[in-house]
């Protein structure tokens, strides 16, 4: 039994694409896998990316997981649109590639295994927006256009994305597993229990550093430690961004700590604590200020999953799991403050910190400040120019004299703290007007757009890489977009 196969994945071939046609190709990301440089460019391999040719020695294959959604457990799910068309060993170490809306697999329960252009753009941009402010993703390497129509909401253009990460196992995967058949066999000696061969194998080709550990309940334990506090950096990491996942299922959890599945995302524009950036959300479960309890409820969720590979005895069993799941919280604690304090200027830790941020962000959401803009401006903005972002100018005034004796604290020069700022505080987030603007200039067949917002999105940080419409929220007299599950 190998988690390369059977009854983790079955073969699935994809079903043909009529008219293919690249409209993206990631020639960095093409060069870091090792992909032959010759071969990138030609036809024959977007033929490989639609799913009409298969990839050379491979076998395409889709797995099956279970998960939450929005809090109820479904028992299976799996990839239902998603085909693994290759796993590589790369000089930067496991790579697979998998396409997305290459055709129905028998995990599609009726859908049409489909992806449609508008949703496939969304991320691509995001993922690889995402990779350059810095944070944990799978990656897009191509995005194949088409003639096929598809039906949703209205019929939209099909589209296939390849994207590419060192693993898409999921929690959702070793919820599935841990259902089926007794886990406790796998540590008394009887057949090797599929969610422990799973989870042993995750830890040998994506933890390796961890397989020094010769005792296998400690050395799995070790390992969920480390996927916990992954997800908690994570978490950390797009709340300090502003970004909001919208379906932080545990289906949608990457075991490897990578943001995962973008649909519904929405990177905050004016600054809500109680933001909800999926449409079909009416609840607000997964809205910006939940996303951290969430991730801690997903990683509970996963613990319960792989108690039983912990000890054979279950009371041992419990208490390790008990033991581990506070990582999340302090891994959470220490990296957001971290990059909240990196996002003022800051590098040492001091007692009122939290505060100081929490005094801002409280100032934002009353003067509805648009989140990524005002951050930047803390950087680029003399303070005159800042005051007049809020609308409580005095409470303002107060705020920024506690922040600059607090950066006096520091004793850093103003160009220091300026250019500190400037590296923790993107100019450039992808915003929904902006991906909808590239999107529907993409349906007519103009790419210009779409690639002039990638190239924005890949240097974020940068002051003057991209135009400054990049940079800007969307014009007030613009309706919010709303963005859903549907896609
Ligand atoms: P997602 O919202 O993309 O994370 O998908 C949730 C689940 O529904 C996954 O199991 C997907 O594979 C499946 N799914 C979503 N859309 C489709 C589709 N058009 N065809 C087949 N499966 C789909
Ligand atoms: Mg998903």
């Amino acid at each position: 039994m190998t988690p390369l196969g059977p009854p983790f994945s079955v073969p699935v071939a994809a079903t043909p694409l009529p008219q293919p046609q690249r409209l993206l190709g990631n020639d960095v990301l093409a060069a870091e896998l090792g992909l032959d440089a010759a071969a990138w460019p030609r036809a024959e391999m977007t033929e490989r990316l639609a799913g009409n040719q298969p990839w050379p020695g491979q076998l395409a294959q889709a797995s099956v997981y279970a998960g939450h959604q929005f809090g109820s457990y479904t028992r299976q799910l799996g990839d239902g649109r998603a085909l693994l068309i290759a796993r590589l060993d790369t000089p930067a170490g496991p790579a697979e590639l998998q396409l997305k809306g290459a055709g129905p697999t028998p995990f599609a329960r009726g859908l049409d295994g489909r992806a449609v252009l508008r949703s496939s753009i969304r991320e691509y941009l995001a993922s690889e927006a995402m990779h350059a402010l810095g944070v944990p993703t799978t990656r897009a390497l191509a995005l194949i256009g088409s003639s096929l129509l598809v039906q949703r909401e209205r019929a939209e253009t099909a589209a296939v994305l390849c994207r590419v990460a060192p693993s898409f196992l999921r929690f959702g995967h070793f919820e599935y597993w841990a259902r089926a058949g007794d886990v406790a066999d796998d540590l008394t000696g009887g057949a090797p229990h599929p969610l422990g061969v799973l989870a042993d194998h995750v830890i040998a080709r994506h933890f390796a550093h961890l397989a020094d550990i010769a005792d296998v309940h400690e050395r799995r334990t070790a390992w969920l430690t480390e996927v916990i506090e992954r997800q908690a950096r994570l978490m950390a990491m797009w709340q300090t961004l502003g970004f909001c996942h919208g379906v932080l299922n545990t289906d949608n959890c990457s075991i490897l700590g990578l943001t995962l599945d973008y649909g519904p995302y929405g990177f905050m524009e004016r600054f809500r604590s109680h933001h909800v950036c999926n449409h079909s959300d009416t609840e607000g479960r997964y809205r910006y200020e939940a996303q951290p309890a969430i991730g801690a409820w997903n990683c509970a969720r996963l613990l319960d999953a792989c108690v039983g590979l912990l000890d054979p005895r279950p009371d041992a069993a419990t208490e390790r799991a008990q033991a581990i799941q506070p990582a999340y919280q302090r891994a959470y604690n220490a990296t957001v403050l971290t990059r909240w304090r990196a996002k003022l200027g800051l590098q040492e830790a001091r007692e009122a910190d939290a505060d100081l941020v929490l005094q801002l962000l409280t100032l934002m959401q009353r003067s509805r400040c648009d989140f990524t803009q005002t951050w930047r401006a803390l950087a680029d903005n003399a303070p005159a120019e800042l005051r007049r972002r809020f609308a409580e100018p005095a409470a303002f005034d107060a705020w920024h004299r506690l922040w600059q004796q607090r950066l006096a604290a520091e004793g850093v020069a103003e160009p220091v703290w300026r250019a500190r700022l400037r590296a923790a505080n993107p100019r450039v987030v992808l915003r929904n007007h902006l991906a909808q603007q590239a999107i529907e200039a993409a349906e007519h067949g103009e790419l210009g757009e779409l690639q002039a917002l990638l190239r924005a999105l890949q240097r974020p940080f940068d002051a003057d890489a991209a135009e400054a419409r990049f940079a800007r929220p969307a014009p007030p007299e613009q309706a919010p977009l709303e963005i859903s599950c549907s896609s």
